[in-house]
């Protein structure tokens, strides 16, 4: 039985793993949950796992946590704890055999540091880990051994595919992207977008942020610098494709031209089941498989680079390396938040992003405690790129 600590529970990701441990049976025992604020989601997880510590953002959720657990768990009496040690503690004090990294942002980076610095398996969903702190995350995983395990799907579909072969025999490695809500919409059309029209994603059902990301292609640009720190490949080997269907996932070119790709329903459960059991595979229910008897077409086509300036900014950051993918996903963060709050309109959404990689300039990061501070940093750059941008559409 391994066991296993959930960074993020109560997210689309959460959720979807701890489906996984139910089917899994005897497969897993939960040793730690954490969350944000939502309180009533962890208390009922908690009442069906009964992990041995939980945590939650801050204080005051901790003690209404504990209260309820108190009055409602019987003799459950797990440890609670909150903010980043909350995290960490999850991480180092129950000794999980695997951490699921599912936290949204930067949250959960610093636990999911420690989890590599113990050599731990890391299922790793939270993107940012590795677009902010990727160059220091990998070099801690060769020092560790640890072992990641992609489950963004591309990235997930593209480790099933390396197996087919050599890291020296690999030409390029394509992910593909639904291309979101707006592929068809007309450029000049982007300014007047609401909230609710680009939360509605066509194929995928998941959190706010990484939903208006995948509007704006900002997620695709996040996954091209995930797969190139993950894998090893330089920016100009990492491409992007539409593809609507969001059937196929990832494809790798050999050298001699032939192509593996992943093909799957889209279902999170699935890339989590397969970095939970690896190497093993383990069967998957009916309702996961592919209907090709109702697949008609599979279509692919390239990317719209001047509609979705977001994609072509986060290569421009891959390749300044450094901090700039903290500052990009810090940037991207504050600006996905203002937009959900109406301050500003979904086109000005790259302004922000691309001033305040400029007003930052060229920044490096020897530790996460560094790359928290310039994550910091550029996010008051940012709120003031939103201040200036919100003017600009309120006059
Ligand atoms: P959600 O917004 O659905 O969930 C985010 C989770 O993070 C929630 O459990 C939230 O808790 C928790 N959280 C927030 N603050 C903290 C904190 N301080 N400490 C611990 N946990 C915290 O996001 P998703 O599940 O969609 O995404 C999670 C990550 O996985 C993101 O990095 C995303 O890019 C990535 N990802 C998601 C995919 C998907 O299909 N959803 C696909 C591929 C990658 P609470 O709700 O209690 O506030």
């Amino acid at each position: 039985m391994k066991r296993l600590t959930i960074l993020g529970s109560t997210g689309s990701i959460g959720r979807n793993t701890l489906q996984v441990v139910r089917e899994g049976g005897e497969a897993f025992e939960v040793a730690a949950l954490t969350a944000g604020n939502n309180v009533d989601a962890l208390l009922d997880q908690a009442l069906e796992f009964r992990p041995a510590l939980l945590s939650v953002a801050d204080a005051a959720r901790r003690d209404e946590l504990a209260e309820r657990i108190a009055q409602q768990a019987g003799d459950y009496r797990p440890e609670i704890h909150h903010g980043p040690e909350g995290n960490l503690a999850s991480v180092i004090s129950t000794d999980p055999d695997i951490v699921v990294s599912a936290a949204v942002g930067v949250a959960g980076l610093e636990a999911t540091f420690e989890a590599v610095k113990l050599g731990k398996r890391v299922a790793l969903a939270n993107k940012e880990v590795l677009v902010a702190a990727g160059e220091l995350v990998m070099a801690e995983v060769a020092r560790s051994g640890a072992e990641l395990l992609p489950v963004d799907s591309e990235h997930n579909g593209v480790h099933q595919c390396l197996r087919a072969g050599r890291y020296e025999e690999v030409a390029r490695l394509i992910l593909t992207a639904s291309g979101g809500p707006f592929r068809k919409t007309p450029a000049v059309e982007l300014a007047g977008v609401t909230p609710a029209q680009a939360l509605n994603h066509p194929t995928w059902k998941m959190g706010n942020r990484i939903t208006i990301d995948s509007a704006t292609l900002m997620n695709k640009g996040f996954e091209v610098i995930e797969a190139c720190r993950l894998f090893g490949f330089a920016p100009h080997q990492v491409d992007v494709l539409v593809h609507p269907q969001s059937i196929v996932h990832a494809l790798v070119e050999f050298k001699d031209g032939s192509v593996v790709a992943q093909f799957a329903a889209p279902d999170m459960k699935l890339p989590i089941q397969y970095a939970l059991f690896y190497p093993e595979r383990r069967d998957g229910p009916a309702e996961r498989r592919l209907d090709w008897d109702s697949m008609r077409q599979l279509e692919f086509e390239p990317p719209d680079w001047t509609k979705f300036p977001m994609l072509g900014l986060a290569y421009r950051a891959l390749e300044a390396g450094g901090a700039a993918g903290c500052v990009l996903n810090a940037a991207d963060e504050a600006a996905v938040a203002a937009f959900l709050d109406s301050k500003i309109p979904f086109s000005a959404l790259a302004r922000v992003v691309e001033r305040t990689l400029e007003e930052t300039g060229s920044r490096r990061a020897s530790s996460i405690r560094e790359t928290l501070e310039i994550d910091r940093e550029a996010r008051e750059i940012a709120a003031r790129m939103v201040e200036e941008s919100s003017v600009r559409v309120g006059s």
